[in-house]
């Protein structure tokens, strides 16, 4: 059985990621603002870098992977808190929790979204991000609206992951990506019983052609199967978890 590390642990798709891992029998190491194995607040790079020295001490032999599921969504009042958990923790857990994964051969799964390429994104704040140019990512993501602002980073960790997958392929780890369509969780729960929002979701919702929303053992379900021995020859990719929804909004690329 393997060893695992998911992140936002606590809540929605990564509590039901880490759920479906154990019910198959592996160890997971959770982490999250509470309520975890390791309870810590990924907006803060230092408090980020010791929860993987807890990591590394309790998985002495390496990890079979990582799913770094924490997030905030586009309303978080801080807009500063969307680059830090969305992204910056994100790539700073797979570079350091690499050399764990580099001895099991193991997988990383990491959560973009299906608005990712919805839209067109403030190229300078994902060159940014992509970058490692937190002062400038910063600074650009308070010009930003919330969409934008989460939009960038979903798409920026994307096209990271797809910059950095020959390299890791080279050590023998995958990486690749879920996309989820509107998932039925915490982070959405809010705006579907807005009395604003509320009724444009709902909207938006029936325009999904299979007819509902996600759930988060749906998103779960494709980010096991890519960690598992039948995705060994999956890194680099793209799954769109949304019900059909990418295909309504984008028939022509894909
Ligand atoms: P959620 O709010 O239910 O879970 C997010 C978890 O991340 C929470 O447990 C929260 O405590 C944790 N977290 C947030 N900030 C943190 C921090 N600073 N340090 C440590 N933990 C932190 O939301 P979810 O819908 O399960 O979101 C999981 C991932 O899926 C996110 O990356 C989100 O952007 C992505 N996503 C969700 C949807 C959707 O419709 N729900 C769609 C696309 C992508």
């Amino acid at each position: 059985m393997g060893i695992y590390v998911v992140t936002g642990a606590a809540s929605g798709i990564g509590q039901a990621v880490s759920g479906a891992l154990r019910a198959e029998g592996h160890e997971v190491i959770s982490m999250d603002l509470r309520d975890a194995d390791i309870n810590a607040d990924l907006a803060d790079s230092d408090a980020c870098a010791a929860a993987a020295v807890q990591v590394l001490e309790r998985a002495p032999d390496g990890l079979d992977g990582l799913v770094p599921c924490a997030g905030v969504g586009p309303e978080v009042p801080d807009r500063g808190l969307i680059p830090r958990v969305n992204f910056f923790a994100v790539v700073d857990l797979v570079n350091r929790l690499q050399p764990a994964l580099e001895r099991r051969r193991g997988a990383v799964v990491l959560i973009s979204s299906n608005s990712a390429q919805m839209t067109e994104y403030d190229e300078t704040y994902m060159q940014s991000l992509i970058a490692g140019d937190r002062e400038l990512a910063l600074q650009r993501v308070q010009e930003l609206e919330g969409q934008g602002a989460y939009g960038g980073s979903k798409q920026a960790i994307v096209r990271w992951m797809r910059r950095n997958t020959p390299a890791l392929a080279a050590v023998g780890v995958r990486i690749n990506a879920v996309a989820p369509g509107y998932t039925e969780t915490g982070m959405t729960a809010a705006g579907r019983d807005h009395p604003e929002y509320g009724p444009a979701i709902r909207e938006f919702l029936a325009s999904v052609p299979l007819g509902r929303a996600g759930l988060p053992e749906d998103q779960a379900n494709a980010v096991l199967f890519l960690l598992s021995e039948r995705a060994s020859f999956i890194t680099g990719s793209v799954l769109f978890v949304d019900g059909g929804h990418d295909a309504v909004f984008r028939p022509d690329r894909f």
